[in-house]
């Protein structure tokens, strides 16, 4: 029989790691000059790969030279200074190195027992952000709430969606599986993630009212007082508004303030996702969007978004953490332990949808220790100054026009011309690979957006975009 290999083996593991390093610098000097978005075909690096899995071991050599020929050309490159699309995933050195060292750990934090530091770093890190960035006094672990990491907003938000189900249902429908007449609420801009949370929770699309906004693409409270008093009136119980800093099409801010109260009255769960804007909040001057978070019930932003820790890692809080618990815990006789009935301590599976858990905090503690807090505000600053200083030019250009107000890092924008016009010239500067922007609509128009978020965004870069857009619309007009 054949001995079995050696999975950790330091003889391999010392010069293979010392050579990805290499890679990855190497890539990271090449990122700008690459083309953004990547130029693969469908199929195309599914039929390069071989079809069947190697029967013996490859060298590490050849892997990594597969990587460059098989691998690279498949990527749309989202460190690149030159990527403005959709909104940044932010990856840093720190970040990488926790995560390394997350893998190598291979920790599983379901319960505090199976790995106390995988949970009350956890706990620290944060209470470090929402000290960092002022959020409510009920979202710290010290009262009744506290915070978590999911793996993103989609299942924070299902989580906090699930949560305030089962507190308008007294938990009924956890055991009966039945939630009829609940009416949950958000704005025509929120994100589709809470559409999916709907249709997983069992509310049902039917039952999610996208209330309209106003003309800064802003939630109207007033609507949504009317729907939820029409809901009333017909017989339905309204239990769930979906609030957002900063929608995904414009980064609009629904008025949490009014919301809030909106909500209180009624008895109503108010979850506001800040999936991309809520890093935004450890500046204090832009903290004007968050007034009113003190209302919520759960809260969540991605620090994997725009915030130096690479993708995944989203801060979801609450204000009574009993709710997400209830809701959430199941607990089959091989998990008890000592530990959990003691009380003490938090066991993290019962916040989130699995049961396993790796170490994810360990980013965030890197990250934060790295750059310090005043680091990570002067690269927020940075690009704040770098899309205001877009926005000017797109301004005082008259074949170009802002059609939305300029909120945080993100621009949006149109030529002065047909929405196919818009979407030639995207596809066209897209095509080229110096950058990549993508669209959104806005008011029944095709619009550009072009987002500063990634590490390495200069000056140059935004000037370069800008003189491509300029360039490429002069050339369109001319075919
Ligand atoms: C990006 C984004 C999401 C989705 O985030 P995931 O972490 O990928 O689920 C949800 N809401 C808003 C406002 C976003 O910007």
């Amino acid at each position: 029989m054949q001995p079995p290999p050696r999975a950790f083996d330091p003889s391999s593991f010392r010069p293979q790691l010392a050579a990805l390093t290499d890679w990855i610098v190497a890539y990271y000097e090449q990122l700008p000059h690459l083309p953004v978005l990547s130029r693969s075909r469908p199929g195309e690096i599914f039929n390069a790969l071989p079809a069947t899995a190697p029967e013996l071991p490859d060298p590490f050599d050849e892997v990594l030279a597969d990587l460059d020929q098989l691998i690279l050309p498949g990527l749309t490159h989202w460190q690149s200074p030159n990527f403005f699309a959709y909104f940044p995933a932010n990856a840093s050195g720190p970040s990488m190195l926790a995560d390394l060292l997350s893998a190598a750990l291979g920790v599983q934090g379901m319960l505090w027992q199976t790995s106390p530091a995988c949970t009350e770093l956890e706990t620290r890190m944060l209470d470090w952000l929402a000290e960092a960035c002022a959020l409510p006094a009920v979202f710290r672990a010290a009262g009744a709430g506290g915070g978590v990491l999911q793996d993103s907003a989609s299942s924070a938000t299902l989580c906090a969606l699930i949560a305030a189900r089962e507190r308008a249902t007294g938990g009924s429908s956890n055991e009966l599986g039945y939630a009829g007449g609940l009416v949950a609420y958000t704005s025509s801009q929120a994100h589709s993630s809470l559409d999916k949370a709907v249709m997983l929770a069992g509310i049902g699309r039917a039952n999610l009212r996208k209330i309209e906004v106003d003309e800064n693409f802003a939630l109207r409270p007033a609507a949504l007082a009317a729907a939820m008093a029409a809901d009333r009136a017909a017989g339905l119980r309204p239990f769930f508004v979906g609030a957002t800093v900063g929608t995904t099409s414009s980064l609009a801010c629904d008025p949490l303030g009014e919301l809030g109260r909106l909500c209180q009255r009624a008895g109503v769960w108010l979850h506001v996702d800040a999936a991309m804007a809520g890093s935004a909040a450890l500046l204090p001057e832009e903290r004007g969007r968050f007034a009113g978070l003190e209302l919520a019930d759960s809260y969540c932003f991605n620090p994997h978004k725009w915030l130096l820790t690479n993708f995944d890692c989203c801060c979801f809080y609450v204000a009574c953490r009993q709710d997400l618990v209830a809701a959430l815990s199941v607990t089959p006789a091989y998990l008890n332990n000592d530990a959990s009935a003691s009380g003490g301590s938090f066991d993290y599976r019962d916040w989130q949808i699995p049961l396993g858990r790796r170490f994810r905090a360990l980013k965030l503690w890197f990250v934060l220790r790295g750059f310090g807090l005043a680091g990570l505000r002067a690269l927020l600053r940075h690009h704040l100054l770098l899309a205001a200083r877009f926005a000017g030019w797109v301004a005082a250009d008259p074949d170009f026009q802002l059609v939305a107000p300029v909120s945080l890092n993100l621009v949006c924008f149109r030529y002065r011309a047909s929405d196919d016009f818009n979407r030639r010239l995207q596809a066209c500067v897209n095509a080229e690979g110096r950058l990549f922007i993508s669209h959104t609509a806005l008011a029944g128009q095709h619009v550009l957006r072009l987002c500063v978020g990634q590490a390495a965004t200069s000056d140059e870069h935004v000037a370069q975009a800008w003189s491509t857009l300029r360039q490429t619309a002069a050339r369109l007009n001319q075919a």
